[in-house]
């Protein structure tokens, strides 16, 4: 596991391609410090929680759990993190229902995830100074979280990245490419410094960005 700072308040924790379960691609995920308190923002699987939680503990004190979406590769750990810190999951309600529906790439009942999760608000949201932002496509309740006052926004699975460019979301698991190509324009409102993404590299913005991406995959 790799342990980056992305900016004053906030860290990512990469789990390299193969590092947790053979074939699992890379995965990153946020803490994000708000004085003493830490917000966790996707979990991974549940096998990555132990060593996660070394280093939320070593951070401050665990105060809530967001997720960008309830694909299992992103919530498998909310389980283990939200009983032993004793700390609410946050996800939005369209998520929420999908996850209650347990079909895959969701957990499956077996992961006992049903009444996990509360209605995420702009309040708590607010809260960990972040703002939030609905990007349906990849699923229907996608969700990426902005920090204002270090413009760095976490895109989940909104798109998938290299330290240079953007590309699509993994199109086995994106049930409408468009809607979700469609959904990455927020880019260009929000302008952030840097773009941090789920599965690749972090990188800075520039205007070419988002429409490049459009360009070369959006269908017409
Ligand atoms: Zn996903
Ligand atoms: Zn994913």
């Amino acid at each position: 596991m790799n342990i980056i700072q992305l900016s004053k308040s906030i860290y990512k924790y990469e789990f390299p391609a193969g590092s947790v379960l053979k074939d699992a691609v890379r995965i990153n995920v946020w803490l994000v410090l708000k004085r003493t308190d830490v917000y966790i923002i996707d979990t991974g699987f549940a096998e990555m929680t132990e060593e996660l939680v070394k280093y939320i503990t070593a951070l401050g004190t665990p105060k809530a759990l967001f997720v960008t979406h309830g694909h299992r590769d992103h919530i498998l750990g909310v389980h283990q993190l939200a009983h032993m810190f004793d700390i609410p999951a946050y996800a939005h309600p369209l998520e929420i229902k999908q996850i209650e529906n347990a079909m895959a790439p969701y957990p499956t009942s077996e992961d006992k995830m049903s009444g996990m999760f509360k209605e995420l608000t702009d309040e708590i949201v607010k809260e960990a100074g972040l703002q939030s932002f609905v990007t349906p496509g990849h699923s229907p309740g996608h969700t990426i979280f902005y920090h204002m006052e270090e413009q760095v926004l976490m895109v989940g699975d909104l798109f998938t990245t290299t330290d240079k460019q953007l590309l699509p979301p993994i199109v086995r698991f994106t049930p409408d490419m468009t809607e979700s190509i469609d959904s990455g324009a927020i880019l260009d409102e929000i302008k952030p410094n840097l773009i941090s993404s789920s599965h690749g590299e972090d990188l800075l913005y520039n205007e070419e960005l988002y429409s490049q991406l459009a360009y070369f995959f959006r269908a017409e």
